[in-house]
């Protein structure tokens, strides 16, 4: 004998708990909401912060939404049958708080709860996003937070363009670049961005055709300027991390001073001859680049890549990891290097990966009601006193 869906529906009622439109709303903020309604049900508006697990996946999702097996859950479908079966099969997972929402989202809406049309990729986007949304770390709302934010790159040389390539590709909604130079051929045998075609083009305008090429979501932000005190808060105050990839000191110190004022994060990459580092610098919340480096050393101590030369594979190592921690930043994911210092020496092939301090004494962070005086500085960067604090 079969039983009519009405029926086994009624059989699920009847071992799971119902909440009402009026308690969820009081409890949103405390409860796990999955919509495990289709796609386009789902985008046609939602109950604000549920989360889109279809109903298709979400015996095999639902680990990626719910850490531990007591946390209170709530499930909703269009009128509560769906949400109500599905809670039963939760429960009989194992999931000890499940509840299914009385009426479903109808009864929601018709109660004059809000919702809200959630952001969501268009199906180009989902195809080209596709391996990341596979990732739970990532999935829909992660790219979607992906196209929403903002890197700034400081230089589009040898470390910005393999991370302003990963990171248009990733799908970064908006790239900013910072670079004053022209391409030159000798840039070409490690600044990927740049081609023969360009020799003589601003960086920034060969960085943006490269990039929309690749990605059309991307907007570039040329910023065809030299960093300077004048202009640096600005520039920064637009973008939610920045990744230095700058070649001299003065513009590494002028960066930090300013992430200190605006407490953006600077995820830091250098490199010299066979090796480079790499760290990530979160105001406050870790060690600045003064702290570690309170007075660059002297010029002749100091020489650039053009003095000094640079395996040309090298940048591309070190500005991919740059793009991974701004990712991460942005996704609020893994561990970042926050408080690390990570080495590479390409001819040994070691990564060695330091942990670093913030100093009590850093003349830059140690006070948070002061950050340091923006300045011009020259080669030596000497750093300018309390006196001349703003
Ligand atoms: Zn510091």
């Amino acid at each position: 004998m079969t039983q009519s869906y009405r029926d086994v529906v009624a059989a699920a009622k009847r071992e799971v708990r119902e909440i009402e439109p009026d308690d969820l709303e009081r409890r949103l903020d405390e409860l796990i909401v999955l919509d495990i309604r289709e796609a386009d049900e789902f985008e046609q508006g939602a109950i604000p912060g549920a989360v889109f697990a279809p109903r298709g996946l979400l015996e095999s999702s639902v680990a990626t939404h719910i850490r531990t097996p007591d946390q209170e859950i709530v499930l909703y479908c269009a009128a509560g049958a769906r949400s109500a079966l599905a809670a039963k099969t939760l429960q009989d997972m194992g999931y000890s708080n499940v509840w299914s929402l009385e009426g479903g989202f109808t009864r929601w809406k018709r109660d004059g709860l809000p919702w809200k049309t959630p952001d969501s990729l268009s199906s180009d986007q989902r195809a080209r996003y596709s391996r990341h949304i596979l990732l739970p770390e990532v999935g829909e709302a992660g790219q979607v937070g992906l196209l929403e934010s903002k890197v700034l790159l400081i230089g589009a040389g040898g470390l910005g363009s393999p991370a302003a390539i990963y990171l248009a590709a990733a799908g970064i909604g908006t790239i900013g670049i910072v670079d004053f130079d022209v391409v030159d051929v000798s840039n070409l045998q490690r600044q990927v961005l740049h081609n023969l075609d360009r020799l003589g083009q601003s960086k920034v305008e060969s960085a943006r055709e490269t990039l929309t090429a690749l990605n059309p979501d991307v907007k570039v932000e040329p910023h065809d300027v030299r960093l300077s005190a004048d202009n640096v808060l600005d520039i920064l105050s637009g973008y939610d991390v920045i990744v230095d990839g700058g070649d001299n000191f003065p513009t590494r110190y002028l960066v930090n001073d300013a992430s200190l004022h605006l407490r953006k994060p600077v995820v830091h990459g250098s490199i010299f001859r066979f090796e480079g580092q790499i760290s990530v610098f979160d105001p406050y919340e870790g060690p600045c680049y003064r702290c570690q480096y309170p007075e660059p050393p002297p010029p002749e101590l100091a020489p650039s890549c053009a003095e000094a030369g640079v395996l040309g594979v090298l940048p591309g190592i070190i500005g991919s990891i740059q793009a991974v921690e701004a990712i991460k930043l942005i996704l609020g994911i893994g561990e970042t290097l926050v408080g690390r210092l990570l080495t590479y020496d390409a001819l040994a092939q070691e990564f060695i990966d330091l942990r670093i301090r913030r100093d009590p004494e850093c003349p830059a962070c140690r006070d948070e009601s002061m950050p340091p005086r923006i300045v011009e500085y020259d080669a030596t960067c000497a750093y300018p006193g309390a006196v001349a604090r703003i």
